[in-house]
């Protein structure tokens, strides 16, 4: 897809986050503090400072651990739509650049992801 890093994404952001995504993230020197907050069913998501995500670099106006990040910002604007199933998030302004085939393939790897976060905050509510 085209990119055109506008941010919108990476706004108040509620990214889920995977154990694998998280220990990706603390390897490269981050506390789980700085990044990471739980909420009552046990879902992990991303933080955000100062309205945008704790890794959004202003300035330069992209992903400062872009080559890290979550796996749900990877298959980004590919989302599941608990009605709908697989759409593409109407946030982002660059969707359209999407081919059928790369929704496909990203819709694919969101319902696996989605599979393996919701049993991880399962096995925290115990
Ligand atoms: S990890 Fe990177 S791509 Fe994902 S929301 Fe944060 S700044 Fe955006």
């Amino acid at each position: 897809m085209d990119c055109t890093h506008c941010g919108v994404c990476c706004t108040e952001t509620e990214m889920l986050l995977s154990k694998k995504d998280i220990k990706r993230l603390e390897a490269r020197g981050y506390s789980q503090k700085q990044f990471v907050r739980y909420d009552k069913q046990g879902y992990a998501t991303l933080k955000n400072r100062d309205g945008y995500c704790v890794f959004y670099d202003l300035t330069n106006r992209r992903c400062s651990e872009y080559l890290y990040r979550p796996s749900g910002c990877r298959v980004y604007p590919v989302i599941v739509d608990e009605e709908v199933g697989i759409v593409l998030d109407t946030i982002c302004e660059s969707r359209g650049s999407i081919s059928d085939q790369e929704k496909a393939v990203k819709g694919k790897r969101v319902v696996k992801l989605l599979e393996i976060i919701d049993c991880e905050a399962a096995d925290r509510r115990v």
